[in-house]
């Protein structure tokens, strides 16, 4: 097998599996994320749990978490999105323009939606 097969072709079985096991593990990561951030910030706006010395910069810290919460929600819905390609049978194909998305990239970045090509053109990439 010559190097452009193995970073083009389908997926092995072995190698979907352990894709979709790095999208579990981080879908439930992102869940545990989202749940602690949500609970911090609301604990922050309540004046609750936080220490009192805190409060010069509670707002920066709302702000933050909030940021942290849409980042990790955002990235969630992406991995979802991959478990359910996977599901379909569509996994590792750029959902814009169908070709594989190529190994090593599903490999490193499970939840990337585009090929190389399509992610570098800003009329199709998302924003992040
Ligand atoms: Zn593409």
């Amino acid at each position: 097998m010559n190097r452009r097969q193995r970073n083009a072709g389908p997926l092995a079985p072995q190698e979907l599996e352990e894709a979709v096991a790095a999208l579990a593990d981080q879908r439930d990561r992102l869940r545990s994320e989202i749940a602690t951030a949500e609970k911090a910030e609301s604990a922050v706006r309540d004046g609750g749990d936080l220490d009192a010395a805190d409060v010069s910069t509670t707002n920066v810290t709302i702000q933050e978490l909030h940021t942290r919460t849409e980042d990790a929600a955002a990235l969630l819905d992406r991995t979802l999105a991959a478990l359910t390609r996977a599901e379909q049978g569509t996994f590792g194909m750029c959902t814009h323009c169908g070709a594989a998305v190529g190994r090593e990239r599903v490999m490193a970045l499970p939840h990337a939606e585009l090929c190389v090509t399509c992610a570098q053109r800003p009329e199709v990439s998302p924003a992040r």
